[in-house]
C-alpha cells in the first residue's frame, strides 16, 4: 500500500472523525483513491472502544498494518501481539466441532463472510441493508448474532443470558466470548453460530426456515454426533483375531447388531440366538428407530435383544456385540 507523507508513529486514530467513522479526505491526502476505498471499506466495529494499538488484531493481512510494520521492528515491539493473534486462530482451529463449522468461524473473524455489506464491496449487490429485518446494514456481527431473527434463535439458548455483547465485529465478539466460555461451551456455542448461518441462508434462499426451537435441538443432536464419532474413532480396531465363541453347555448366546445406512440413513436391528452347538434357536431383524446415531442404534438393538429373551424366558445367555463402546457403555465403564 502506498502512502504520501506518512508519519512512522501515526495511529488508526489520527484517521477517524470525531464520531468515530474513517476521514475520508485525510485519507484521500495520504493514501491512493484505490486504498483510500480499501481502508475505507475496513468495519471499525469497536476500534474506538479498544483504543488504538500498533497491529490490526484480527488480520494477517498486511494491507491492514499501514506501514506499522517497520515501525514495530524499530522500536522492538510485536512479538506479544503476534503470539496473541497466532493464539486467538490457534483458539478456534483446536475446537473439537466440524471443520466446517471452524472455516465459518475463521471467515466470520476475517471479514470474508458473504454478507451484504461484503458483497456490496464486490459488486454482487447494492444494499448493504439487512434482507432480514431491513434495519441495518448486514455484516457478519449483524447476521449471526445481532439482527432480530438471530436474536429469536439465540434466546432459546442458554448462551443469550450468559454473554452480553455490546456491538463491534464478529471478530471482537467471539474473542470476548472464548475469553469467558469454558473449551466444552465454546464448541456449543461455535456450532450455534453455524445455526444462525444456516437460518439466514435458509431465509434468503427461500428454503423452509425451522422454527428456532428445533434448530437448537438440531444444533445440539449435530454436537452430540460428532463427538459420538469422534470417541468412535479413538477407539482401538476389532482386532482381525475375535472369533465366535461357543456359549458353555446349555447356555445360549444371543448376537446384537444395529447399523445405520449410509446413503438414506435407515436404521436397522438385528439379533440372533444359537445354542452352544451353534443351532439357530431364534432372531429377529426389524427397521430402527429414525434419527438415532450408531450407537444409539447398536443399544437399541440390544434392548430387542433383551426383550427376545426376556419373551422367551431363555437364561442363562451371554450377549456378543461387535461395539467397543457399547460394551463400555453397558459395562458402566464410560456415562451414556
Ligand atoms: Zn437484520
Amino acid at each position: 500500500m502506498m502512502t504520501r507523507g506518512l508519519e512512522q508513529t501515526v495511529m488508526v486514530s489520527d484517521f477517524l472523525t470525531a464520531s468515530g467513522s474513517w476521514n475520508l479526505s485525510l485519507l484521500e491526502q495520504h493514501f491512493s483513491l484505490d486504498d483510500r476505498d480499501v481502508i475505507a471499506g475496513i468495519p471499525l466495529g469497536s476500534v474506538s472502544q479498544r483504543g488504538d494499538s500498533r497491529y490490526w488484531f484480527f488480520s494477517k493481512n498486511e494491507k491492514y498494518r499501514v506501514a506499522v510494520r517497520q515501525c514495530d521492528e524499530d522500536f522492538g515491539v510485536g512479538g506479544s501481539d503476534q503470539r496473541a493473534q497466532e493464539g486467538f486462530w490457534m483458539r478456534i482451529w483446536k475446537l473439537a466441532v466440524p471443520n466446517k463449522i471452524k472455516m465459518l468461524l475463521w471467515r466470520a473473524c476475517m471479514y470474508i463472510l458473504p454478507t451484504a455489506v461484503n458483497l456490496v464491496k464486490r459488486r454482487v449487490l447494492t444494499s448493504l441493508v439487512c434482507a432480514r429485518c431491513g434495519n441495518y446494514s448486514e455484516d457478519a456481527y449483524h447476521a449471526l448474532w445481532s439482527c432480530k431473527s438471530s436474536k429469536k434463535f439465540w434466546k432459546c439458548t442458554h448462551f443469550f443470558r450468559r454473554i452480553n455483547l455490546v456491538g463491534g465485529t464478529f471478530a471482537d465478539a467471539f474473542e470476548a466470548v472464548a475469553s469467558r466460555l469454558s473449551k466444552a461451551d465454546l464448541e456449543r456455542f461455535a456450532c450455534c453460530v453455524w445455526s444462525a448461518w444456516k437460518l439466514r441462508n435458509d431465509f434468503l434462499h427461500g428454503k423452509p426456515v425451522t422454527r428456532v426451537d428445533h434448530l437448537v435441538e438440531n444444533t445440539l443432536d449435530m454436537m452430540a454426533r460428532f463427538k459420538s464419532c469422534e470417541e468412535r474413532s479413538k477407539l482401538p480396531l476389532v482386532s482381525p483375531q475375535v472369533r465366535w465363541l461357543k456359549p458353555r453347555v446349555n447356555a445360549l448366546l444371543l448376537n446384537c447388531d444395529g447399523a445405520v445406512e449410509r446413503g438414506q440413513g435407515d436404521r436397522g436391528l438385528e439379533g440372533c440366538c444359537r445354542d452352544h452347538n451353534g443351532n439357530f434357536i431364534c432372531g429377529f431383524a426389524v427397521a430402527g428407530p429414525p434419527s438415532l446415531d450408531v450407537l444409539g442404534t447398536e443399544l437399541v438393538a440390544v434392548r430387542e435383544g433383551l426383550l427376545m429373551m426376556g419373551y422367551m424366558s431363555f437364561s442363562p445367555f451371554t450377549i456378543g456385540l461387535d461395539s467397543q463402546e457399547a460394551v463400555s457403555i453397558l459395562k458402566d465403564e464410560r456415562d451414556w
